[in-house]
């Protein structure tokens, strides 16, 4: 099972792609399955990223994180199912 400092070394390469896909594989599962979702206040150019694995459904949380130019962010406002939609129920790494 992958650490967290391994999801996280994950996280920055995906996250300094943005907009942009990188093919990176899972630190966990090694399938290229990583997502990330940004959700934050409407124009306020951060929020807190969920990043998780399609695949093996482990993935983190990272909060307070600027949203990157490009990137689309929902807004913390929007019903659960719109701002959770597409986001599976992933265990957290911790
Ligand atoms: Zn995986």
């Amino acid at each position: 099972m992958a650490t967290l400092d391994e999801w996280l070394d994950a996280y920055e390469v995906v996250y300094r792609a943005l907009p942009a896909t990188a093919h990176l594989p899972c630190p966990n599962c090694g399938h290229h399955a990583l997502r990330m979702v940004f959700i934050g206040p409407p124009g306020a150019g951060y929020g807190y990223a969920s990043f998780w694995c399609d695949t093996c459904l482990e993935g983190i949380h990272v909060s307070r994180a600027p949203v990157p130019a490009g990137a689309a962010a929902r807004s913390i406002d929007a019903p659960d199912e719109e701002r959770g939609r597409g986001i599976p129920n992933y265990r957290l790494v911790t």
